[in-house]
């Protein structure tokens, strides 16, 4: 059996968040069609734009690392976006609809920081400083991303969904 090093988790984990941004990059247009308030509709719009440039990071860094841009089969992107297709239609119509979604979507952008942190730090342990910043760049827009929703949950969404529909 081949050794399995850092540097293997590094590559099976790429090519796990390469296969999970790919699912993001499909499911983003249909919550943005699915959400109620224009500036949850536009935070969609602008994430689905950034979920491209962090693809496109993703493939610098497989270059990085010398490996063709592959993705892996990731389950716990499935079942958040399984979840999020949930509430669509489960809430579809609902003054909780845009709650649930913005919900939906900060486990999509927790499951993408854990990743990214992850890999920045291993990037930095294998001596990869251009993929760590790479990784960082995302990083930060995940964040940002995540901290959106918060605001707009807090200044809206939430107590829209306490109005009987
Ligand atoms: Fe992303
Ligand atoms: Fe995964
Ligand atoms: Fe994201």
């Amino acid at each position: 059996m081949a050794d399995k090093t850092l540097e293997t988790l590094f590559h099976d984990t790429l090519k796990d968040i390469y296969y999970a941004e790919r699912k993001i990059l499909k499911a983003l247009p249909k919550m943005a069609r699915g959400a109620d308030a224009p500036e949850l509709k536009a935070a969609f719009e602008k994430h689905r734009e950034e979920t491209e440039g962090q693809i496109e990071r993703l493939e610098q860094v497989f270059e990085i690392i010398g490996k063709p841009a592959r993705g892996k089969t990731c389950d716990a992107i499935e079942g958040i976006l399984a979840e999020g297709d949930e509430i669509l239609e489960e809430y579809k119509g609902t003054a909780a609809l845009d709650a649930g979604l913005i919900a939906s979507a900060q486990a999509v952008e927790h499951y993408e920081i854990t990743r990214y942190g992850t890999l920045k730090r291993w990037a930095l342990v294998l001596g990869l400083d251009d993929a760590a910043a790479l990784l960082d760049a995302t990083l930060q827009e995940e964040s940002a991303t995540d901290e959106g929703l918060t605001a707009l949950a807090d200044s809206s969404a939430n107590a829209k969904a306490l109005e009987p529909a």
